[in-house]
């Protein structure tokens, strides 16, 4: 079996992230998505285990005793993590397990293991940026200003991945992204099962 990997994208909030892996889930096959555990509240249309699983500060605090997380970061106000069985399972059974994290994550992901692809999506510009959070109309003005503070910084970090899609039209975005996967699928180091013999002997 051939072996899985893990898909770290990262990207300000408002960029599009949603969009673009919702469509991937679809249509790429083998890949799965980890479900983040967060302090934070759920949005209007969230749903428990399959956007996030909602965890009080005590209960995320006693998943980092319990070393349950491949990762953690304090993210606009919250605790957001990843928890570890599901993603390490998930790579034995060979799959492809998306991470949608922050930088901090991606660093902390970047640091401990060597087996995952990172990709960083950008917005065209900052202006649009704002257009597309506020368009959303889910966030607080607070909550907004924050997040655009946020994303300044975290475009600071692209230079830790290992691509960059720059969201100007979420279907070249969306394409951009299923290139880097096939490619990633094809490196000769995952074909642990491939044997020139059966070549050279037919
Ligand atoms: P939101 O509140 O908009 O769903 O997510 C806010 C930020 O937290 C996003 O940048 C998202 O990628 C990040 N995030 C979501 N889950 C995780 C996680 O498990 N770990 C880390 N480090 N960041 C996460």
């Amino acid at each position: 079996m051939k072996k899985g990997f893990l898909l770290v994208i990262s990207g300000p909030s408002g960029v599009g992230k949603g969009t673009v892996l919702h469509d991937l889930m679809n249509t790429q096959k083998n890949l799965v998505y980890s479900v983040s555990a967060t302090t934070r509240d759920k949005r209007d249309g969230e749903i428990e285990g399959v956007s996030y699983f909602y965890k009080s500060h005590d209960e995320f605090k006693q998943m980092i005793d319990d070393d349950q997380f491949l990762e953690y970061a304090h993210v606009h106000n919250n605790y957001y993590g990843t928890p570890k069985e599901f993603v390490e399972n998930k790579i034995n059974d060979g799959k492809i397990v998306v991470l949608e994290i922050d930088v901090q994550g991606a660093v902390n992901v970047k640091k401990n293991t060597d087996n995952a692809v990172f990709i960083f999506l950008a917005p065209p510009s900052l202006s649009e940026l704002k257009n597309r959070i506020v368009g959303r109309g889910t966030e607080t003005e607070n909550d907004i200003n924050l997040r655009m503070k946020n994303a300044r910084r975290e475009l600071e970090y692209i230079k830790y991945y290992d691509y960059l899609v720059v969201n100007d039209h979420i279907n070249t975005a969306i394409n951009s992204v299923n290139e880097i996967i096939n490619a990633e699928k094809h490196k000769v180091f995952r074909e642990e099962d491939f044997d020139i013999k059966e070549i050279l002997d037919e």
